[in-house]
């Protein structure tokens, strides 16, 4: 039974064709049968972050509720990355796509394979912009992330894709 503790992932990509990656990885989660996609947020271009020679990204956030596991769902965020041909060769570097779970509600999870909430997200413009849109209203969620955009001091620009192209 899907619970109304929401999930948020943040979505990325910095290879083409960006949006056609991070739309086919948002078609493939919402048809898992135990994911509901819920919201998601406008999208941004994003400056590379802790590695920034690289070509700029595409972000977006979406929330959702689920019947797996943390676990579980990371093992299919995983076979998304993989459908979408995400190569892991360097650290922070290019990917046609990459899916981060950021909360899962107000729970804390520490296990050798999951961080939540996301190690990162507290540094990262590109993680806390979207997601702060999409989780405002969330009693569970919208004030972690306000609290992390007070304290954020991540200097890199995000800007919001007003047509969405390549
Ligand atoms: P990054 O997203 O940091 O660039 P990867 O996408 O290659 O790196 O992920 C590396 C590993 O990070 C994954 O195999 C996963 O086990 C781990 N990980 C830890 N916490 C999380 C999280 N909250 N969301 C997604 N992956 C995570
Ligand atoms: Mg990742």
């Amino acid at each position: 039974m899907a619970s109304d503790e929401r999930v948020y992932l943040s979505i990325g990509s910095n290879i083409h064709p960006r949006v056609a990656n991070i739309k086919q990885a948002i078609t493939l989660l919402s048809q898992l049968a135990a994911v509901n996609v819920i919201a998601q947020s406008t999208w941004y271009e994003t400056e590379p972050w802790g590695k920034r020679d690289q070509a700029n990204f595409y972000n977006v956030s979406v929330a959702l509720t689920t019947t797996l596991t943390p676990h579980e769902l990371l093992m299919e965020l995983h076979a998304i990355e993989h459908l979408g041909h995400r190569e892991r060769k360097v650290h922070w570097g290019p990917r046609t796509i990459d899916l981060d779970i950021i909360f899962w509600g107000a729970r804390q999870i520490q296990t050798a394979e999951l961080t939540v909430p996301h190690l990162h997200a507290a540094e990262r413009n590109f993680v806390l912009r979207p997601t702060a849109e999409i989780a405002k209203n969330d009693p569970q969620v919208g004030p972690q992330v306000q609290a992390m955009t007070a304290a954020n001091t991540d200097q890199s620009w995000i800007k919001k894709v007003g047509n969405v192209s390549e």
